[in-house]
């Protein structure tokens, strides 16, 4: 009885004082926010009804060691005690920060040598358009300002991540995309040819992608895609960015998906699984040869800069969510329950007709539903309902029902065991069997 009180009071709550991000503002009016999350242990997550769900996304792709870690908790708590925050601005530093930049650096594949520190994905992005336009001006070719992405590429929401999303709905809210955002055809290398030769070399300031696209519906290349493209970025002096925002730190199955594909960004943008959502940070890595001709080059000072770069919690707790990966093999417990996770789709891909693609790389992977007479999309979304149908059997999932798809995603924290896949398989098949 208590408890219901209280929910009821969030819930009324939350209504009139919480704009909720990327939600509907209606149905949140209507019917309240589906969850209150009170708890989280493993891949477990506990509303204030006392309803347990499995986590299938890690929240938004990023829970990448799981709920209720101690020990970043203690990492956050020591660190606040002696110092929680100071700024980075005029090269002021602290020691978390400078640990996890030369740890980035060990890490991350090559010369990926020198991070800049952001508070996300998105910040990462508009720092690194800057950065690179900035690098061209002062290697004398200011007229290379223009970026090109992909269609159903997703970047975040800040201006310039917004006109680098490949995906239109989420161009609603400018009345105008930034100038020098291009967007070509998701996996043509021919598309890509094509705009650099139309638009000439000498206009193009960087290309930019996902090693797998997360929120454009789990989208993977095909073989030699990438090395294709690390080419024609070289053959055209055009930087190639690579947003592993998602990708990063074990996700794919390698601790960079760009690994996969034996390929060397010029510029890597981090963020989600660098604290595992514990804390917020983003990164941006550039390899050496880039930052020493950024120093040689410099004439003043780098006017970019947010209040959190480099905030000493968040880099101490970045440090401790290494630690964990590494100790725990996560990485190679993500390949091999992506592989458990993949084979579960397949048994319901020849089991359930309205599956029609699925695919995993580690512990990312989409199932698309289609339409089994027609081979297309059903005339209404399939794939909410099917998230609903979940969601009552206690599992998170997300969906994807723009641009032509209607496909559900998941992401699961990178601790996931061998039950918790069978469950997590077991509760889709149900769900999409009380739906087909
Ligand atoms: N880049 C990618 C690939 C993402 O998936 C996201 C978020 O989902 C972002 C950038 C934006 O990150 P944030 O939401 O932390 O700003």
């Amino acid at each position: 009885q208590v408890q219901s009180t209280l929910k009821d009071t969030l819930v009324e709550l939350d209504k009139k004082h919480f704009i909720h991000p990327t939600s509907s503002l209606k149905q949140q009016q209507e019917s309240g926010p589906p969850f209150i999350f009170t708890e989280g242990k493993g891949v477990y997550l506990t509303d204030i009804s006392g309803k347990k769900v499995l986590e299938g996304m890690s929240s938004l792709w990023n829970v990448n060691v799981g709920y209720g870690r101690k020990e970043l908790a203690e990492a956050a708590r020591d660190q606040m005690e002696k110092l929680a925050f100071t700024n980075s601005f005029s090269s002021f530093s602290n020691e978390p920060a400078i640990r996890l930049a030369a740890k980035l650096a060990e890490i991350t594949p090559c010369d990926l040598n020198a991070v800049f520190f952001t508070s996300g994905g998105s910040e990462s992005n508009d720092t690194a358009y800057k950065l690179v336009r900035h690098y061209w001006k002062l290697k004398g070719s200011p007229q290379k300002t223009k970026i090109i992405s992909r269609k159903k590429g997703y970047h975040g929401v800040n201006i310039g991540a917004t006109s680098a999303t490949g995906i239109s709905p989420f161009h609603q809210m400018t009345s105008s995309l930034a100038p020098d955002f291009l967007h070509v055809d998701t996996f043509s290398t021919d598309a890509l040819r094509d705009c650099i030769a139309k638009e000439g070399a000498d206009t193009i300031a960087a290309f930019i992608s996902e090693p797998v696209q997360g929120a454009g519906g789990v989208n993977i290349a095909p073989d030699g895609y990438f090395q294709e493209v690390r080419k024609i970025c070289d053959e055209n002096n055009i930087l190639f960015i690579a947003d592993e925002v998602i990708t990063g730190f074990g996700r794919t199955g390698k601790l960079f998906a760009c690994e996969h594909y034996n390929v060397v960004p010029d510029v890597l943008l981090l963020a989600k699984g660098i604290t595992s959502g514990y804390i917020q940070l983003g990164a941006v890595v550039l390899t050496e040869r880039i930052h020493k001709e950024l120093i040689a080059l410099s004439d003043g000072v780098l006017l970019h800069g947010y209040t959190y770069s480099g905030h000493a919690t968040a880099c101490a707790v970045a440090l401790k969510n290494l630690e964990i990966i590494e100790k725990e093999n996560l990485v190679e417990n993500s390949r091999l329950m992506g592989e458990k996770l993949l084979n579960g789709f397949k048994k319901i891909q020849a089991e359930v007709d309205i599956v029609g693609e699925v695919r995993a790389l580690g512990l990312i992977g989409a199932v698309e539903i289609i339409d089994p007479v027609t081979n297309n999309r059903f005339p209404t979304l399939i794939s909410p309902k099917v998230s609903a149908e979940c969601a009552k059997r206690g599992l998170i999932v997300r969906t994807v029902g723009f641009e032509g798809m209607d496909t559900v995603v998941f992401s699961p924290p990178l601790v996931i065991n061998k039950q918790e896949i069978d469950e997590l398989i077991s509760i889709l098949r149900d769900s999409l069997l009380a739906v087909q």
